[in-house]
């Protein structure tokens, strides 16, 4: 008999949660104006909001929260961590932020002004964030396959090089601070992006002198599609393709929530000494001295820990195969998902699980609040909501996706799991033709409304 695949793991720790009944979940999101991020995480019983900080970190994570050295300057958790990443990653500049959208705040406030353009594939919401709060333009260069969710492309997450180098040349690159590629491609989908791309793409931004920045909360996990999807790259370890990736990159920004399999953490890191001299100032102002910058000592040294265990083959391949697992399941039941199954969730097309419901009565975040009166389980709408009103029309904006993601938390869940989660969503797609109305806005924040939005059943 052939041996199963089975966890690179075992649990040394548990944490209990807790069942209940439709009767509380129904009473629970009203209360909570149907928005799944106001819930209390007890009114949860699995949670797949996100896989962002939610990781369980490792035996040798926690034994190195206890040799973290807490000094003000210059310690050496510090030290740590510039050595992780100046081995695993190559850069030789680096600051330390309390999390990835600090990391854009003091990056961006060095590089973007007013009337700027920033091209790439799809912008993780908080980067959009932090382009258009500073009055610039973020431009979706991403290839037509990634909006086609039947579309198996093995790397959806790519960047379309005709539609960046005709950006380049509407705009001029003296407007463009830099071309952002986000690894994966989160808001396509957890989809890689290639070697070959990210090559690509570097080549071009040369020919135009504008730097390539890496958003790069995912970068294992990407590592591990090329080592299994992309020629040549079969027999290279995870750490030599990252090394190869970053060859094509100028700086990064990091979560470390993600792919450091840390609860807090991000940093920035550059090739050059300048822009580091430059957002150092920023990020003394914002986040905290270039030691630390907003992050404990402790912190510091179980994110290092992380980036080494993040890149080890064995660890993607569990990881990767549990997202797998659970959307592999819903595909056999006919479930519309994003193919190929991404990095780090699975992504239900609510276009097609809710066709009764209209767009403006928000289908996504109609699938999501259902999953969760089912069985307690939390998902995230990644649709209409999320992309926020058109900054200068203040309409809705319709992006060309509307999607549930499932984002599966690292080392956290068992496969029993999902099971679960996948019963849950059969057991709603079993009856998805009786769903015919969804929610309205009452309430929203001008910019990322979707964490506060407040919703009224129709
Ligand atoms: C999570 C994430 C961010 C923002 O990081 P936070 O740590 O949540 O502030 C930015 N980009 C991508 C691709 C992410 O996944």
């Amino acid at each position: 008999m052939e041996l199963p695949f089975a966890e690179n793991y075992k649990i040394k720790m548990v944490e209990t949660i807790k069942r209940s009944t439709r009767e509380e979940r129904e009473q629970w999101i009203k209360d909570a104006k149907y928005n799944l991020f106001n819930l209390k995480s007890n009114q949860v019983f699995i949670d797949l909001l996100t896989d962002s900080g939610t990781g369980a970190m490792s035996d040798k994570q926690w034994s190195e929260l206890m040799l973290g050295d807490e000094s003000y300057a210059g310690a050496s958790s510090y030290y740590k961590m510039k050595d992780a990443i100046t081995n695993i990653l190559g850069f030789e500049y680096f600051l330390p932020t309390h999390q990835g959208r600090a990391a854009e705040n003091v990056l961006f406030s060095t590089l973007v002004k007013q009337g700027d353009i920033v091209p790439g594939n799809s912008h993780f919401d908080t980067t959009k964030g932090h382009i258009e709060f500073r009055k610039a333009t973020a431009i979706d260069c991403t290839i037509n396959e990634a909006f086609d969710t039947e579309n198996t492309h093995p790397f959806k997450g790519n960047v379309d090089l005709n539609k960046l180098e005709k950006v380049i040349n509407e705009h001029g690159a003296d407007k463009i601070p830099f071309i952002i590629i986000t690894v994966t491609n989160n808001t396509a989908g957890g989809q890689p992006v290639s070697m070959q791309n990210l090559r690509d793409v570097k080549k071009l931004a040369d020919k135009y002198t504008i730097p390539v920045l890496y958003d790069s909360a995912r970068f294992a996990e990407n590592a591990y599609f090329i080592k299994t999807r992309e020629t040549g790259y079969a027999d290279k370890s995870i750490k030599e393709i990252v090394r190869e990736m970053y060859t094509y990159a100028d700086m990064m920004t990091m979560s470390s929530k993600k792919d450091a399999i840390v609860n807090m953490g991000g940093f920035i890191a550059m090739k050059d000494k300048t822009l580091f001299e430059k957002a150092s100032m920023f990020n003394i102002v914002f986040e905290g001295f270039i030691t630390y910058g907003g992050m404990s000592g402790r912190d510091m040294n179980a994110l290092a820990q992380g980036l080494k265990e993040a890149t080890e083959f064995e660890y993607l391949e569990t990881r990767i195969k549990q997202v797998e697992y659970l959307g592999k399941q819903l595909i056999d039941y006919g479930i519309p998902v994003q193919h190929p199954i991404g990095g780090h969730a699975v992504f239900i097309n609510a276009l097609k699980f809710l066709p009764n419901v209209p767009r403006n009565e928000f289908p996504a975040q109609t699938l999501a609040i259902e999953l969760y009166k089912e069985a307690g389980v939390r998902g995230v709408e990644i649709g209409a909501i999320m992309a926020d009103r058109d900054p200068v029309t203040r309409e809705n904006r319709y992006p060309d996706l509307e999607l549930v993601r499932l984002a599966i938390p690292r080392r956290t869940y068992t496969n029993n799991h999902m099971d679960y989660v996948a019963a849950a969503l059969i057991n709603v797609f079993d009856r998805r033709n009786a769903i015919k109305s969804g929610y309205k806005i009452i309430k929203e924040a001008e910019v990322l409304r979707h964490f506060t939005v407040e919703l009224e059943q129709l």
